[in-house]
Parts: C-alpha cells; structure tokens; sequence
C-alpha cells in the first residue's frame, strides 16, 4: 500500500486524507499544532468555546456532498441551523440592517430602500445561482492545470451567465444605486481576500449563497465540522500525529522520498502539503525543487490578515445579532491601507460574531463569547500598543452603536494577530486568508497543486485551487486526491 504523508491537518488536508484513505491509501497526517484543524482550531478558557476562525458557515450542499460522497449526513456529524437573522450591518447613519433568513422578506427590505431594487434583486439572484450551479458545482473540481478543462459543453452553455470579465463593483451598480445595498452586494467579496473592483463579477455566486441559501451555524461551534472530518478520517484509517512540525520534504533520485518530522526521516511515497504553500515550497524544500521564486511570491496579492479579540463577558448584550458588520465608516478607506497602502486603518471596519446569541454551550450561563475582528494588509507590524488602540476603537464603536458598554464585563480577553499567524501555521506575510481571488489568480493563474520537478508532491489549502474559504478548502482536498489517484 503506498504510503501518503499529508502536511497541516485544515480542511483540505483532512478532506485530502478522508478521499485518499477511501482510495485505498495509507494516509498520515503530521500537524506541527498539538491540536488539529488549522485555522480553524478552537479553544477552551473558563466555560467558553471559542472557535479560533471561520464562524460562516455558507454554500451547506459543499458540506453535504462531501459527508454523502463517503455515506455519511452532516446531522450524523453536528446540529446546524439556520440563522434568523442571517447577519446584520450597521451603516453609517448608525441605522442597523437585518438581513433575514426568508429571502422574500430580504426583496421587501430592499425595495422599501430603494424602489424598484427588490424586482432587480430577483433578477440578480437568478444570475448568480446560475453561476453558482456552474461554479460550484462544476468548475472548482477542476484541477485547474490547464484552460481546456474548462471548456465543456455545460459551461460553454453557462458562459452567457458567468460574466467572468465584468468587474463585481460595476455589475453591481448596474443593479442597484442605494450605497446600503451595494456595501451589502459587496460584503461576500470581502471572503475572497479582495477588493470588489477587483473581482469578476463571476463571485456573484456568493451573493447567492449569502442571501438566498442562508447563514447556518453548527451548534457547539465551527470546531465541530474540524471534530466530523477528523472522526470520519480515524474511520478510514487515517492515522494523526500532532506537535509534528515537518521541517523537510527529502528528495532522492528525482522523488520525494521521505519527510523529516521532529528529527527523524520517515520514508514516504507521496506528500500532499496543506500546510501554507509559501512555507512549503520555499523552507521545506531546496531551492532547485521549487515550483516558485520569492519574485513570484512577493508578486501575489495576498488576502488580508487580521487582529482578533476572542472575549468572555459576564453579562448578556442587548440588540446584537450572532453575526454584525461594523460598516459605519468609509469602506474604501480601510480597503485602501488594506491593498494599496499597507497600514493600520485609520477608521476600520470590523466584524462582530456572538455564537452565544444561537448557542448556550460556548458560554457560562447568563454570559456572552463574542469574537472581534478587523481585517488588515498582511505584513503589518503588530504589537501589544497597536492591538490594544483598536480594541479600544472596537469597544467604543460597539457601545455607541448597540448601546452596549461591555468595558467592566470583560472576564476572559485574548489577542490574535499577524505575528501569531506566522508563528502557529507558517502562514506567509501573516495572511490570514491565503491568496485574493482576482481574476489574474484565479483557475489556472493559481499557484500549481501538483509541484513541476517532484512528480509525487502535491500541494491543496487556500493558496491553491479553488481558493480561500472552508467550503474551497474542503474542494481542494477533493480535487487533489483525485489527481494523486489518476497519477498512482
Ligand atoms: C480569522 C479567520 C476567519 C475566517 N472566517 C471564515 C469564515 O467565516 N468562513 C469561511 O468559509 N472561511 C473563513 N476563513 C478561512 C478558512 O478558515 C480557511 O480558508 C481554511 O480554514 C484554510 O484551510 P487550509 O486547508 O488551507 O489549512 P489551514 O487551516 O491553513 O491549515 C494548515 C495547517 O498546516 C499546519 N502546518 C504549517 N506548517 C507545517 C509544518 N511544517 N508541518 C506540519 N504542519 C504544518 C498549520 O499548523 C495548520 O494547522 C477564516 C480564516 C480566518 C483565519
């Protein structure tokens, strides 16, 4: 039985592992953390649960696929429900938008705001689930190794609905003029690592999934789809070796032959890396066996970091939603020292997840786990001042905003920033979400999964194909097992 060493245990990693593990490999999985799951890891802290990164739980038929392609059901796995509201956003006149979970209910909101939109948005979201059913569906398991694999008949029927080169920014406004409908519009672009007038307008697809299949949450927290893979994962065989920082991909005669893990040399025949590509390609293996040079990597437009604030409260909030936008101040302020030039934003935007408002089991009773985040430019200095100035910022924004005041009610606070992603998961610049999805690092323009020199060494995880996000990553798993089954 050939033996796959899988490199990071996140979500494509653990999909790589289950599909390769079903295909009749012997598959282990080497995780520098002592727990596994990625950035998308949890921890434990005097009675809350606190998932570490994604709290969005969108596209749920990517979930579903993936557990029904090995017999399984989610509800096996974990409870999910949905969301009522979806998420809310607070506008610059500090008017606060509910985005509900019956997208009838979502027409009317937007036609009240501006007359005619609600007509245009059924239009709109006819076009994008168009593009979701051929996107998602289809051409994000494409291995993206060459532009032929997208030329199908499906998609050749589809491309009236694609729109892959008109800007996101502008189709939008073709829609709508109301700025609060098109920062709504705008906000999924926000997960692909880029900026709106950057993006095909192809990504509608997410406003598809954001706004008419709804926001879920999986009860006990995101953890418990990391706790679902693992268990299927163990099920197949797959073995799991935590606090196993994997310091070197070893060649001999051509092949990756072993891998050097806490010092010692373990023969391998095939290496799926999941952990950040950066970090693979440029300190695992010598520079002869590299697919790309530092010029390439520091040419990428890399998605955002981020500062994090995971906080314990001892009080229930009042008027907060389980998912708020901050969108009070100039979006394309902060967009600018994210993408153009790099530095702490004067006035950011933030987002606020309270998975306690849904769930009584990621906090104490009569208490409240909320997670604070701004997204920020990869790279950035961060220090101790610098984290505490936005928290600062955050809690007065939150307080004039929501009428909550949680200062004197803080009774667990721990801070995330760009130096922690580099330090925990290797994560280039410190980003937070892999590589942007611009139309220039999109499909084919993404960094290769398979490595050109090394035939059995192959790369999954956000900064390849598909792209960054759970439901992608959980593709990425998908789409390179497969190829290592086409190739072994
Ligand atoms: C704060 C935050 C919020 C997010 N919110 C959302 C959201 O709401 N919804 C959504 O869909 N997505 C969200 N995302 C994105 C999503 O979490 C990621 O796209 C996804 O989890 C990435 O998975 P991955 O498979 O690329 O691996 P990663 O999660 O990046 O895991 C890679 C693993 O490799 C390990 N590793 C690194 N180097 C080595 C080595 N040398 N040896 C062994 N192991 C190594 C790392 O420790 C890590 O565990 C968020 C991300 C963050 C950070």
């Amino acid at each position: 039985m050939k033996k796959v060493g899988v490199i990071g245990s996140g979500f494509s990693s653990l999909t790589a592992a289950i599909e390769l593990a079903s295909m009749g490999f012997d598959v282990e999985v080497f995780e520098k953390n002592e727990a596994l799951g990625g950035r998308a890891r949890h921890f434990k802290e005097e009675g809350f649960v606190f998932d570490m990164g994604p709290s969005w739980y969108w596209m749920p038929d990517v979930f579903e696929d993936f557990f029904a392609r090995h017999g399984k059901k989610v509800e096996e796995y974990y409870d999910l429900i949905k969301l009522d509201p979806g998420f809310s956003i607070y506008y610059d006149d500090g008017e606060k938008l509910e985005i509900p979970e019956s997208f009838n209910a979502l027409v009317d909101i937007f036609e009240n705001i501006e007359s005619g939109s609600g007509d245009k948005l059924q239009h709109f979201m006819k076009r994008a689930e168009k593009k979701y059913e051929i996107g998602v569906k289809n051409l994000v398991y494409k291995p993206s190794k060459s532009i032929f694999e997208f030329i199908n008949l499906k998609v050749i029927k589809g491309s009236f609905y694609l729109d892959i080169f008109t800007v996101f920014s502008k189709y939008v406004r073709k829609y709508f003029k109301h700025e609060k409908l098109i920062k709504l519009m705008e906000f999924p672009i926000l997960f692909l690592g880029s900026l709106p007038s950057n993006t095909p307008a192809m990504y509608s697809l997410m406003n598809y999934s954001g706004l008419k299949q709804g926001t879920y949450y999986p009860i006990g927290g995101f953890y418990k789809i990391i706790e679902a893979l693992v268990g299927l994962a163990k099920e197949k065989g797959v073995s799991f070796s935590c606090s196993s920082q994997v310091q070197k991909i070893n060649v001999t005669n051509g092949k990756v032959s072993s891998l050097l893990v806490n010092n010692q040399n373990l023969p391998i025949d095939i290496v799926v890396a999941g952990a950040d590509y950066h970090h693979v390609d440029s300190k695992l293996l010598e520079p002869k066996f590299r697919n790309y040079t530092n010029d390439y990597w520091n040419s990428r437009k890399l998605a955002p970091s981020c500062l994090l604030f995971y906080l314990g409260l001892n009080k229930k909030l009042k008027n907060v939603n389980h998912h708020t936008l901050f969108f009070d101040k100039d979006f394309s302020k902060h967009a600018k020292e994210i993408y153009e030039t790099p530095k702490w934003p004067n006035e950011p935007l933030f987002y606020m997840s309270c998975p306690s408002v849904s769930d009584d089991s990621v906090a104490p009773k009569g208490m409240e786990n909320i997670m604070l985040l701004i997204p920020l430019a990869p790279d950035l200095k961060d220090s101790n001042e610098m984290r505490e100035k936005y928290f600062l910022i955050m809690l007065e924004r939150l307080n004039q905003l929501t009428g909550n005041d949680i200062s004197d009610s803080i009774v667990y606070k721990k801070s995330y920033c760009v130096s922690d992603f580099i330090k925990d998961y290797n994560a280039f610049k410190g980003n937070a979400y892999g590589l942007a999805n611009t139309l220039d690092q999109t499909a084919i323009l993404k960094p290769s999964l398979r490595n050109k020199k090394l035939k059995n060494l192959f790369y999954t995880g956000q900064l390849t194909v598909p792209g960054p996000g759970v439901p992608p990553s959980i593709i990425s798993g998908q789409v390179v097992a497969n190829e290592i089954n086409k190739y072994f």
